[in-house]
């Protein structure tokens, strides 16, 4: 079976138990995105591709850790030959760093305003890079919105700033202004992604209530000037209900933008708990799309220095999962 289509079956099952020795320092504790705040994950790696794994003791992929990181993958009646990877902070070889664990927001399928977290401090932050830097090659933020879009941004700004100090290339993912793309490209950052979640206006209207779709187009947009093609994400929730036609046309749409778009599977979590994650067949069919999709923009993933397309766990990547 070919990766991709073994991929699509593991994200498909999203989650996988870990057995055999002792795997601590390769599980992965976040509070970053929709699936913040469980039992942590597990990263594992087939020569240069990888999967990231939710850790659920019930899972039917097993993943048997034989120890230094070597590990087997049991999967229908197939073994995989890998290793276990360990994590910068949050997903290996970046520190992904959630800087405000809380929202003001109430997006359907997402964990983060649930968890009442906290906003770390600068310095909290700079320690925690500063414990990662020899197993690190860049940088990425994301954040909730503790108070205003404004005033979030503005902790951002700082926070980046910051950052610099550190010389690795920096990628923010946040709920952004109408000016964040010019203030984060004035501090030096390399790569943004806005996430217009879902694929189609009402869908985005239904699940993230109080959020603005127009304005992320349109940040999208100024974001692509700024940053150039191929340096500009945005994530679209796969299995919020949209049907395949909908979800080319928002890839499409995207792509000739100069966008390159994240699939991500739903993760039921939240008040989508009740719902179902994509299947495998869905998944290799919209990964197909993407991947005329961006061939026809001229779009590259594998330019991606920070943030999921370069990292890859959680999605189907057209041109790093082939
Ligand atoms: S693909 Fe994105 S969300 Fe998933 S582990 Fe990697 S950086 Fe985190």
């Amino acid at each position: 079976m070919r990766w991709t289509d073994v991929k699509a079956h593991l994200l498909a099952a999203g989650s996988a138990r870990l057995t055999g020795e002792p795997a601590e320092q390769y599980i992965a504790r976040s509070t970053a995105g929709p699936g913040a705040g469980g039992s942590g994950a597990i990263f594992f790696a087939s020569g240069s591709h990888r999967v990231k794994f939710a850790l659920n003791p019930a899972g039917t992929i097993e993943i048997n850790h034989k120890g230094n990181g070597i590990a087997d993958l049991h999967f229908e009646g197939t073994v995989i030959s890998g290793n276990l990877l360990e994590p910068g902070l949050h997903c290996p070889e970046q520190a992904f760093i959630t800087v405000t664990e809380s929202c003001i927001f109430r997006c359907r399928y997402c964990s983060v305003p649930r968890l009442s977290g906290r906003r770390k401090t600068s310095e909290e932050i700079m320690a925690m890079v500063e414990s990662a830097r020899h197993r690190i090659t860049s940088i990425a933020i994301t954040s909730g919105v503790s108070g205003s879009i404004e005033e979030e941004e503005a902790y951002v700004l700082d926070v980046v700033q910051h950052l610099a100090v550190f010389g690795l290339p920096i990628g923010v993912s946040i709920y952004p202004t109408d000016q964040t793309p010019d203030r984060l490209k004035a501090l030096g950052v390399v790569e943004v992604k806005f996430n217009i979640e879902a694929a189609t206006p009402a869908l985005f209207k239904e699940q993230c209530p109080g959020l603005d779709y127009d304005r992320l187009w349109c940040v999208l947009d100024r974001s692509v000037e700024l940053f150039g093609k191929g340096r500009v994400f945005a994530n679209v929730i796969i299995g919020l209900g949209e049907t395949d036609e909908e979800m080319e046309a928002c890839i499409t749409k995207l792509t000739l933008h100069g966008v390159i778009p994240v699939l991500r599977p739903l993760n039921p979590v939240a008040e989508l708990a009740d719902r179902q994650r994509p299947t495998a067949d869905r998944l290799k069919k919209l990964y197909v799309i993407h991947e005329r999709a961006l061939a026809a923009a001229g779009l590259d993933t594998g330019q991606a220095l920070t943030m999921c397309t370069n990292c890859t766990g959680c999605d189907l990547v057209p041109g790093r999962d082939a």
